[in-house]
């Protein structure tokens, strides 16, 4: 069998030598060889910077989402043959949907973030523009643009399609290629994904490269425009971190490393509550997804000292049922590890944790396994710790990368914190209580130590996605031992592989860089704005309307007309005593309605729709006999990639005849491409 080729600098490139064997973890058969030999990296790099990324920095974050959208419906479609691969890593059709369907369904979120979020530009103008002189002509705005070197992902071997594609989802939105480098032990299903996007013919060439085998020299030739993001144990993430080339270069290094997870119980959950019930499932659930190798798992089960026997009778209870096996036979709940160094790993250390606790379900060296031979594949028992001193070290410090967790007491919040710190960082964590004073509590006292918490009750369990899974609109990753790094997290994901700078200068020339109409910058009143279709709309085109008198005939009609009779606009006495006001005031949506019958040009035409209002606030009372005008400007133009229309963001100022600003919103709205 000869090893697997990797897609590098434009092709696949097959190995010289023999490669490493990678072997099926139920079976022990060889599935493949891996190696890297003969790869140039430094070549591989400058491919991506070079090819890859002028071709993505071309394409608009719209363009790109599109994209992405297109390899998502790709991707399902070859579902099923990945689960096959899957089911070799020793991953049971549930471990394998949490892997793939898991994976497409990141890159997904990200394909329609692009849309929600992103403006259809190729620049990210964010935050507001400050105003940085008295008069108005110097202001200023931090600017993303995507790096120019290769996001590096270095992948661990438990997640090899989530694990690649929540990395490259986010840097491909950003227009940075990336190159893929997954664990030795699973990189056969890693490589059939590459595969599969690489004959999709969708992205375009350099912007997604993959080195099967060891990383070789790629980390001596990383600059300061590459970025690298690595998954796995934390002794690596040390190593690399501390590599010369991303010392030397200041390179953006994201590590998500082992955690030693918490899941606590809170002491009204007691033997008989709906949340007495669902921690019991979510422990075992934990334990074993993914035969426990899974960042996110629970290894510390914290319960109230005086629950401790209920809760290991009832873990005791449901690890029993689990059925260990060949994935891909039927009713098997738990496949095996991921290779026997891992089963061997794990059992050194039961060795270590069991100086602090005792083994109450499992045996680390005998499993009954069903449909597979328990030496030749990687199979292990579901194994529960009980330690009832938990201010021993070795729960808090030693991590068993396998359905492995530790059963411990606390009796009070503050214990609790404690022991949490202990672990010094994690990526995840859940409280199961029906007690939101005691959720908060703990909530609050643990977080600094953590990068995402779940608090489970009857309320939300019917939806909860669970205590192990990363969501994409919100951060994975955590403080101290797990790495400190932050993936996904929604935008903040995309922006990671941008440059944020800040551009001050005026408000016409930071317009025209950020392509959206900044307030000083010149407008044009040439033509109403409405009468203009997306392809002749520029950022700037306005139209001033007004004055209209508002009178106290008007404020009363409305206050009838909409039933809002509130007292400011209807009792005269009343009024006259507010101390905002001092007398009768027009309603604020009054306002906000005679701006648009200002500012409307009512014939059929390219606008086509109305669809929303933002940040909207009103700044000086209108009284009766004041009067408005109003100033809409055209601020931001989207066109939609697949549709005939675009939004238009309009900024919107109404002022009275003293020129003092009365409201400030945007209005958004639905214009035609063409006509
Ligand atoms: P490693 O940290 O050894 O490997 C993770 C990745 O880093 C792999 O792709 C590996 O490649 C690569 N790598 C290792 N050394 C280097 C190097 N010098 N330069 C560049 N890349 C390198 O973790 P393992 O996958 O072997 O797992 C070991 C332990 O890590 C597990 O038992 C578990 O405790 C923990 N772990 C934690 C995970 C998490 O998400 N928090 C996930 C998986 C594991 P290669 O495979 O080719 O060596």
């Amino acid at each position: 069998m000869g090893a697997l080729p990797s897609y590098v600098s434009g092709g696949w490139h097959t190995p010289s030598g023999d490669g490493t064997p990678a072997y099926d973890a139920a079976t022990g058969e060889e599935v493949a060889r891996i190696s890297s030999t003969g790869i140039d990296m430094a070549a591989a790099l400058d491919h991506g910077r070079t090819v890859g990324g002028p071709a993505l920095r071309k394409l608009t974050f719209h363009q790109r989402g599109a994209l992405l959208k297109a390899l998502v419906s790709h991707l399902r479609e070859h579902r099923d043959e990945l689960y096959a691969l899957s089911a070799r890593t020793g991953a049971t059709k549930a471990d394998s949907k949490f892997d793939i369907d898991g994976g497409i369904g990141v890159a997904a979120a990200y394909a329609s973030l692009a849309k929600r979020e992103l403006p259809n530009d190729t620049v990210y103008p964010e935050g507001r523009v400050e105003t940085l002189g008295k008069g108005g002509t110097f202001v200023g705005r931090n600017v993303l643009t995507p790096l120019h070197g290769v996001a590096v992902q270095i992948n661990a071997f438990n997640f090899p399609v989530w694990g690649p594609l929540e990395k490259f989802a986010p840097a491909f939105l950003a227009g940075v290629p990336s190159l893929i480098k997954p664990a030795s032990q699973t990189a056969y299903l890693t490589h059939r994904l590459v595969e599969l996007i690489v004959e999709s013919g969708l992205l375009p060439e350099g912007s997604l490269q993959l080195v099967c085998g060891s990383a070789g020299d790629l980390l001596d030739h990383v600059t300061g425009q590459d970025l690298v993001s690595f998954t796995g144990s934390a002794a690596t993430a040390q190593r690399l971190r501390a590599h010369p080339a991303v010392v030397r270069n200041s390179v953006r290094f994201n590590a998500e490393a082992d955690s030693l997870n918490l899941s606590v119980l809170g002491p009204d959950a007691v033997p008989g509550t709906t949340e007495f019930d669902l921690y019991v499932k979510q422990v075992v659930t934990e334990m074993t997804v993914k035969a426990g190798q899974k960042c996110t798992a629970i290894r510390r089960a914290f319960v109230p000292a005086e629950l401790i026997d209920d809760v290991e009778r009832a873990l005791c209870e449901k690890l029993a049922k689990v059925t260990v096996g060949n994935p891909a036979a039927e009713g098997v709940r738990m496949g095996a590890l991921a290779s026997l160094e891992q089963r061997e790993e794990v059992r050194r250390s039961l060795k270590a944790l069991s100086g602090a606790g005792r083994i109450v379900f499992g045996d680390p060296d005998r499993v009954d396994v069903v449909d597979a031979d328990h030496e030749r594949g990687a199979f292990v028992s579901p194994v529960l710790l009980r330690a009832d001193d938990p201010d021993r070290a070795e729960p808090h410090e030693v991590e068993a990368f396998g359905p492995v967790a530790t059963l411990m007491p606390y009796t009070s919040v503050e214990q609790l914190v404690d022991l949490a710190a202990r672990g010094q960082g994690s990526l995840a964590g859940s409280v199961v209580t029906g007690d939101p004073d005691f959720a908060r509590e703990v909530v609050l006292g643990v977080a600094p130590w953590h990068g995402r918490l779940l608090v489970l009750d009857a309320e939300d369990a019917g939806e909860s996605t669970g205590h192990g899974s990363p969501l994409p609109a919100f951060v994975h990753g955590g403080p101290g031992r797990a790495g400190g790094g932050q993936e996904m997290a929604g935008i903040h994901g995309v922006l990671h592989h941008m440059q944020r700078t800040s551009v001050q200068g005026s408000p016409t020339v930071l317009g025209r860089v950020t392509g959206q109409w900044v307030p000083g910058a010149e407008r044009s009143a040439d033509e109403h704005p409405f009468r203009k279709s997306l392809a002749r709309l520029r950022p700037g085109d306005s139209v001033t309307a007004g004055p209209r008198r508002v009178t106290a005939e008007d404020v009363a009609h409305f206050a009838e007309f909409t039933g809002d009779t509130f007292y400011a606009h209807t009792d005269e006495a009343a009024a006259a005593a507010n101390p905002l006001f001092g007398g009768i005031v027009a309603h604020g949506y009054l306002v906000v309605s005679l701006a648009a019958g200002l500012f409307v040009s009512p014939e059929p035409g390219p606008v086509l729709a109305n669809y929303g209002l933002e940040n909207l606030r009103f700044l000086t009372p209108v009284k009766p006999g004041d009067e408005l005008t109003v100033t809409l400007t055209a601020k931001q133009i989207t066109p939609r990639e697949d549709a005939e229309h675009g939004e238009v963001r309009w900024d919107t100022e109404v002022t009275n005849q003293r020129d003092e600003p009365v409201a400030k919103y945007d209005v958004l709205t639905l214009v035609a491409k063409d006509g």
